[in-house]
């Protein structure tokens, strides 16, 4: 009997880890030479990366194709006026809920009072990522975002190979799809007919490059624990108890309640069949590497259409991140509770959940881009941003698991949208499944 594919991630984390921590542990204790642990490490990434560049071929190619041919195949333009709509107040208020989760578990378990700074100072990374947002004020971020949602070139967009002007391909993929709607006639036809043909065969390369998951789950997971060692997972323990203690709240509290009450659905149902996407999105720490899986776990697993799936998915990979928002909150105030003769006040307070909520927003769907943003927050509250080193060190852990919640609030807005949207109430929750 042949695995499932979820089933067989699960094993290949499992692995990953069982081989990476021992070989770290050992060579820490000088049984072994550090060479062997590193190898492991890098060829585990090595793996990885070949996976990850695998799906990210796919993403822009992906996004016209399905956004395109899901906006054409909403056939009118007052249905796709509502869909807009409801999604994008979903996407709103479920950031705007995770944030207040977010600041409640910071107040209650106060992170910043338990932790050794001494600890955490030693822990610190050089931050060597791009911080390309430095010094931009909230409008000038909040423009920002608008004004880069139009490309300059949609073709430089479509071939950016960061996947960064994902934004711009979507604005490009919606206004082709509703113009498409608009001229109708045998040109719309002949444009609709071409966009599901490539639509189709993008789905089924992406079902082929899934087959591979479990490799590059193993790669990165060994990676993780021979590179990084158990420092990775128990370094800043109350930070990240605070950051998942909030994200597991928003997981299985407060999205599973929008499931059943907006989406009439199981959540507990709906999640094993988001399973695979929502582990791939844990290992890969990147929604935007994930769509594929997302889109196809969405339509094929739990039988919600293309319509949808199409609309809602590209968009809320790059705009809808649920756990990033609460994480910001989380890092900031922590930041600011470890840092001496700073106490934030409550309207700073509220500057940092407005702030985080528009840096998630903007934030791509790729590892670490959540942190990159930590500097628009940090800097709307006059915080150091030399902040963001103290908590660089267990920053893929967290990204690892806020990426997970951002992909699970991406499936719930289509299940919720299911149901507003499909004449007969919803979609079918249990249509015949086809593993991928
Ligand atoms: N890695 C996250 C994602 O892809 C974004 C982040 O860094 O928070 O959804």
């Amino acid at each position: 009997m042949r695995l499932k594919l979820h089933h067989q991630i699960l094993i290949a984390m499992l692995v990953g880890a069982g081989v990476g921590l021992p070989l770290n542990i050992l060579a820490e204790s000088g049984t072994i030479d550090a060479y062997w642990p590193r190898t492991v490490a890098a060829y585990g990434k090595g793996v990885g990366d070949v996976f990850l560049r695998l799906l990210s071929m796919i993403v822009a190619p992906l996004i016209l194709a399905s956004l395109v041919s899901g906006i054409t195949s909403t056939g009118s333009l007052s249905g796709l006026a509502r869909l807009g709509g409801r999604t994008l107040t979903y996407y709103l208020t479920t950031s705007m809920l995770a944030i207040i989760t977010g600041i409640v578990a910071f107040n209650i378990i106060q992170p910043g009072t338990h932790g050794n700074i001494e600890l955490i100072e030693a822990s610190r990374e050089a931050v060597t990522m791009d911080v390309v947002q430095t010094g931009a004020g909230l409008a000038e971020t909040l423009w920002n975002q608008v004004f880069n949602l139009i490309p300059a070139n949609p073709f430089h967009a479509l071939s950016d190979p960061s996947n960064k002007s994902i934004l711009g391909v979507i604005f490009f993929a919606v206004m082709f799809g509703v113009f498409i709607t608009i001229v109708g006639g045998e040109v719309g036809e002949l444009l609709t007919k071409v966009f599901n043909g490539v639509f189709e065969v993008m789905m089924k390369m992406t079902m082929f490059i899934i087959k591979f998951a479990p490799a590059g789950v193993l790669g990165f997971m060994l990676y993780a624990s021979a590179g990084k060692g158990l420092g990775v997972f128990v370094a800043l323990g109350w930070y990240v108890l605070t950051v998942a203690i909030a994200l597991t709240f928003h997981a299985v509290i407060t999205l599973p309640l929008i499931c059943i009450v907006l989406g009439r659905r199981s959540p507990l149902k709906f999640f094993q069949s988001m399973s695979p996407a929502l582990l791939t999105a844990f290992s890969t720490a990147s929604s935007n590497g994930t769509l594929p899986l997302t889109i196809t776990c969405v339509e094929k697993r739990a039988g919600i259409s293309n319509r949808i799936s199409s609309f809602v998915l590209p968009l809320g990979a790059t705009v809808n991140m649920d756990g990033t928002a609460l994480y910001e909150v989380v890092a900031v105030l922590f930041i600011a509770q470890v840092t001496p003769d700073v106490d934030l006040t409550v309207g700073q307070q509220v500057i940092v959940a407005i702030t985080a909520l528009f840096a998630s927003i903007g934030a791509a769907g790729i590892p670490h881009a959540g942190t990159v943003m930590m500097v628009v927050v940090l800097g709307a509250v006059g915080l150091p941003l030399d902040g963001i080193g103290l908590i660089l060190a267990v920053d893929r852990v967290l990204d690892m698991y806020r990426t997970s919640i951002n992909v699970w609030s991406d499936s719930t807005a289509c299940a919720v949208m299911a149901r507003f949207e499909s004449p007969g109430g919803t979609d079918p929750p249990d249509a015949p499944t086809e593993s991928p």
